[in-house]
């Protein structure tokens, strides 16, 4: 439906007026003045009381007679008008523009029925892992779920060990600590990320130095990552560790950047939180540093609810894991510490919950994708939608479908199109906020790409992650599609 669908005038007769709001389906129609601006609306309601009190289908809108309508200004933020929705129990609110013209129509059932991010989906063996945990009173400490959960990872990405932990910050947190990051470090870090790929440097008393993204993968630029090592080795101060994230499911150029860290002698940090399932030439994403590690997040491609793995072809890694991730307790017959350690292991239930979880990741991968493919075939038209790229050799989770909104074509603001994708009760986000942007890195340094072009940033002005929950339905994604096609066409 578009709005001028329900565009009715003063001279319209209530016959057709009803015609209109039958067709629609939407219980009502909108009244316009001569200058199109806004009147009032007319619902089927208003048209029954008047012919009650003698009028016929022949009359005029006008003679309806004029009422405080309800509508709200462009831009008035979705909990504002899901308030007014409440408050006068009605079922649609029409949005005017600043001369007072119908632009939009927010519509209840859509608000109240929104179509999410990204969003949890269980299988059908969650519970059996989890009632076992029960039956045997095996809720903690750790147990065999864990211990389980592990071993199936490694097996599934192919690696010597896993240790399951509390969140993927944790296991980043363990990871920079294992490889000796100490205070006053270097750690060079993607800048196009979330912002628990870079905390944990800090909480080490480190110092990010962030690294552009490139346009074909979205993930650090290896020219951007040369000229780094090149800077800081100059100044004898080379980086503890390079921290690659692996964005929206998709692996970074491994082998280029791979050559780059080995050259210098730099061990690789690979942030796979978001591409558990993704492989690059063959070779599962997550497996390509000294440590890589996952995420079990709620809106992750799967969850435990919360949780993380570091995962490493280093026995000894993962057995400093183990032991930092307990308190760091020394062998004796009573609790004896001689460094610091944390409290970041994973409790046996949720382990089930990931077990789980891990028998259905295929799955879960095969329906991101293709509701990433839907999205690119059926808005193959829309020549200001840009999708993100999948270079051969690269099988990405999709974990989110993003694309860039091409400033050349279209020649409205970003926030106003995300404003109204969200009024349809469509969840969708912005790309991640360059860290070397973010108010808390201030004052960091940045390696761009090219030298010239931000791409991480102008990704960020220009982006947008769609609703990819691998249970959405087929109708929800055609939502999707129409509002695009409706707001981009
Ligand atoms: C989710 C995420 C993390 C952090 O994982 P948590 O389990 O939420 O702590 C780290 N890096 C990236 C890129 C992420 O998307």
């Amino acid at each position: 439906m578009k709005v001028s669908d329900l565009f009715v005038y003063q001279d319209t007769t209530l016959k057709q007026a009803l015609e209109i709001i039958d067709q629609q389906g939407l219980g009502g129609c909108l009244l316009l003045n001569s200058d199109f601006s806004f009147s009032r609306t007319i619902t089927d309601g208003d048209i029954r009381r008047f012919l009650i009190k003698g009028g016929n289908l022949e009359n005029k809108l006008w003679e309806l007679g004029k009422i405080d309508a309800i509508w709200v200004h462009e831009g008035t933020p979705l909990v504002d008008i899901s308030g007014l929705l409440q408050k006068h129990d009605i079922q649609s609110i029409p949005v005017l523009d600043k001369n007072g013209r119908p632009i939009d129509m927010v519509i209840r059932k859509h608000l109240e029925n929104p179509i999410l991010l990204s969003y949890p989906h269980l299988g059908e063996f969650e519970t059996h892992f989890v009632q076992q945990a029960f039956d045997t009173n095996w809720i903690a400490p750790l147990g065999p779920n864990v211990e389980n959960f592990e071993k199936e990872i490694a097996e599934y990405v192919n690696i010597k060990g896993g240790l399951a932990v509390s969140s993927g910050t944790a296991a980043l947190h363990l990871a920079l600590d294992i490889i000796g990051v100490r205070a006053q470090d270097i750690v060079f870090c993607s800048s196009f990320t979330f912002v628990a790929s870079v905390n944990p440097i800090l909480y080490q008393g480190a110092k990010p130095v962030f690294i552009d993204s490139e346009p074909n993968t979205w993930n650090m630029s290896p020219s951007a990552l040369q000229q780094a090592m090149d800077t800081y080795d100059q100044m004898n101060q080379l980086p503890k560790a390079v921290i690659v994230v692996n964005l929206y499911g998709q692996s970074a150029d491994m082998l280029k950047i791979k050559a780059i860290c080995d050259a210098y002698n730099v061990p690789i940090i690979e942030d796979a939180a978001e591409s558990l399932g993704a492989s690059y030439w063959g070779k599962k994403s997550g497996t390509f540093g000294k440590i890589g590690f996952y995420s079990f997040n709620g809106n992750k491609i799967i969850t435990t609810s919360g949780g993380g793995m570091i995962v490493s072809d280093d026995e000894e890694i993962i057995n400093k894991a183990r032991f930092l991730s307990t308190q760091a307790k020394d062998r004796a017959d009573y609790y004896l510490h001689t460094r610091l350690g944390y409290n970041y292991r994973m409790s046996n239930i949720l382990a089930g919950v990931g077990r789980g979880q891990l028998k259905v990741l295929d799955e879960r991968v095969t329906a991101r994708r293709n509701i990433f493919n839907l999205y690119q075939k059926e808005l193959k038209d829309i020549e200001a939608i840009q999708w993100m790229p999948e270079p051969e050799g690269y099988y990405s989770t999709r974990w989110l479908s993003c694309c860039l909104i091409n400033p050349q074509v279209y020649q409205g603001k970003l926030e106003d199109l995300y404003h109204r994708i969200t009024l349809k009760g469509i969840e969708v986000r912005r790309l991640w906020k360059p860290m070397h942007t973010q108010p808390l890195y201030a004052g960091s340094n940045f390696f761009m790409h090219d030298g010239v072009t931000d791409f991480s940033n102008f990704s960020f002005d220009h982006g947008l992650c769609l609703p990819s929950s691998s249970n959405m339905t087929l109708e929800q994604q055609h939502r999707v599609i129409d509002t695009l096609k409706k707001l981009l066409g």
